[in-house]
């Protein structure tokens, strides 16, 4: 098969706000580069049309980005400093209140004091989809290349050093045969290639074991976040204000909690991010967001309000302590797919696009050099342990570990370590699927909570909400989530976890049906509803579900969420 190949400076795989930064700030490098070596001032060669790539899966820029909410501007700050006065800066409000608030079952208590790490006041309110947007008309303006559609699938080697990507072949048929519209994917070559693909990313996944880059850190762990947006009558959002809530739905033992805040127009964003250690092998984040709506303190807010949109996505929540080795010969790992996410303030988009700067800079000095080994690259992570990413990230190292046995003796050594400092120790924790306890043992002291009567405009069920997400994939193709033995889920996870998988997709891809000839359940995968946020991935407790791209430009399409 004859497979286009296409030389490349840099490769970006995924463009969100990290690996967007950091197309941005290695143009701005490349540009002072050249000016400097033209007007004599510097020595070296001046770049002539870098070649510098973006690689995005989702249909557009902004597709398969749903995060944010509030951002803390220091990256922007650096990156773009006139990000203010600029007429086409994508703010959906800037925060004028702000509450914290402890949910019991009916009532709710406020806190009297905020931490002035987690203070949002006057910070700008944006849609991390029409900021990466904004992002990539900059970087395009800078001659960069922004190629969305495609998916990078394979990592290209050279021994032991990473030499580009292969985006993935189109028009293979259900049955893995290629079709009369088959078209082979590229072959993109490059001394670097840098990794930010978000969350549990597929080829970081590949590079963190085949160069055993995680040896000294701790597992990766990760919350799932489902969100919606609900548009509320003309006129009800007056302000830009923003909420965070502990407590109900979950229970003392579950970790996560709950965010509100408005955006442009009449819309108002709720979510709920539950952790994926949760014991209970019924968790379901998109039932528990329908429940959190129930609250009176809620439903005082947005009761009124008919669901718009909908989207769902892991996000890590281990920080510096679950950080890999961050460069490795040929390639650097930024973003989400680093756990470059801050989970004492909940924030990410900052730290994230500071990491695809500093990348920027060692690729920077790795195409001055014409040397891309490890040692050329190590100079990202020499950068990040001397920037405010590290000061802001490694005193919350032990966040996650301290509500390990529940939520009292979590709140209490986490408030000690705010004000003592976290001392030199982390505090080990294990991957997530491993906390995930068995039927028997679960609900043997326990009742499943009630179920919700929905109303198809403010308490939706799932199926309703994957419409709100826009997801869409080519039904002829193999499937992208690949189930090691689908026999492990007609009989031992049946019995011993009642199939969790069918309860923790937010997009109910997995669900149990009996055989139209034995009567038995077996399970049957209805991949085109995924929204790609690899829950299944991370807490099946077989960990026999990999998740896969799927062809490129299909999935969800949040662009505003
Ligand atoms: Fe998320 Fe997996 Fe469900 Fe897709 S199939 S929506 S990745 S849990």
């Amino acid at each position: 098969m004859e497979r286009e190949e296409m030389p490349c400076d840099v490769i970006f795989v995924g463009a969100g706000p990290a690996n967007l930064a950091g197309a941005i700030h290695l143009m701005n490098l490349i540009e002072a580069h050249n000016e400097a070596v033209e007007a004599g001032t510097k020595a070296g060669e001046v770049f002539e049309e870098p070649m510098i790539m973006v690689l995005e899966k989702g249909s557009e820029v902004g597709a398969h980005q749903l995060s944010g909410a509030v951002l803390d501007p220091k990256a922007l700050d650096e990156l773009i400093p006139d990000w203010r006065e600029r007429d086409d800066f994508p703010v959906e409000r800037y925060v004028e209140r702000e509450s914290m608030v402890f949910l019991t079952q009916e009532g709710q208590i406020e806190a009297p004091w905020i931490p002035p790490e987690l203070i949002n006041h006057g910070k700008p309110i944006v849609s991390l989809g029409r900021l990466c947007k904004w992002l990539a008309e900059i970087a395009e303006e800078k001659m960069a290349n922004i190629m969305p559609g495609f998916a990078a699938t394979e990592l290209l080697w050279d021994g032991d050093a990473v030499a580009g990507v292969r985006t993935g072949d189109r028009g293979i048929g259900s049955d893995g045969v290629p079709t009369d519209d088959f078209e082979p994917g590229m072959d993109l070559q490059a001394p670097v290639t840098i990794l930010g693909e978000g969350p549990r990313g597929h080829l970081s996944r590949k590079v963190i074991q085949r160069r055993n880059l995680d040896a000294d850190s701790q597992p990766m762990i990760y919350e799932i976040g489902v969100k919606e947006v609900l548009e509320l009558p003309e006129g009800s959002v007056k302000d830009g204000f923003v909420a965070h809530t502990l407590g109900y739905p979950l229970d003392m033992d579950t970790f996560g909690g709950s965010f509100l805040y408005t955006m442009g127009g009449d819309k108002v964003c709720i979510g709920l991010l539950i952790a994926l250690d949760a014991k209970n092998p019924h968790m379901d984040a998109h039932l528990e967001l329908q429940r959190l709506k129930t609250h009176p303190y809620i439903k005082s807010i947005i009761g009124e309000g008919k669901v718009v949109r909908y989207g769902a996505k892991a996000v890590t929540i281990g920080g510096w302590a679950s950080m890999p080795q961050l460069y490795t010969d040929g390639c650097m790992i930024v973003g989400d797919s680093a756990s470059f996410l801050n989970p004492l303030r909940i924030k990410g988009i900052h730290t994230s696009m500071k990491s695809g700067m500093l990348a920027a800079e060692a690729a920077f000095e790795a195409m001055v050099a014409g040397n891309s080994g490890a040692a050329t690259l190590s100079v990202y992570k020499e950068r990040l342990d001397d920037s405010w990413v590290r000061a802001e990230m490694e005193p919350a190292k032990n966040m996650h570990s301290n509500f390990r046995n529940g939520f009292v003796g979590g709140l209490v050594r986490t408030g000690v370590q705010y004000f003592f400092g976290p001392g030199s120790t982390t505090q080990p924790f294990h991957a997530d699927h491993c906390h995930v306890e068995k039927i028997t043992s679960y609900f043997a002291d326990r009742a499943e909570p009630e179920a919700i009567e929905f109303d198809g405009t403010y308490l939706i069920d799932k199926l309703t909400d994957v419409y709100y997400s826009g997801t869409t994939h080519e039904e002829a193709q193999p499937a992208h989530l690949k189930i090691l033995d689908t026999e492990v889920c007609a009989t031992t996870c049946l019995e011993e976890y009642g199939n969790p998988c069918t309860k923790f997709c937010p997009a109910q891809v997995y669900n149990m049906r009996p055989n139209e000839e034995t009567g038995r359940l077996e399970m049957q995968v209805e991949f085109s509803n995924c929204v790609h946020c690899k829950t299944c991935d991370i807490r099946d407790p077989y960990q026999i579900i990999t998740w896969v791209p799927p062809q490129g430009g299909e999935g969800p399409e949040y662009h505003t969420l």
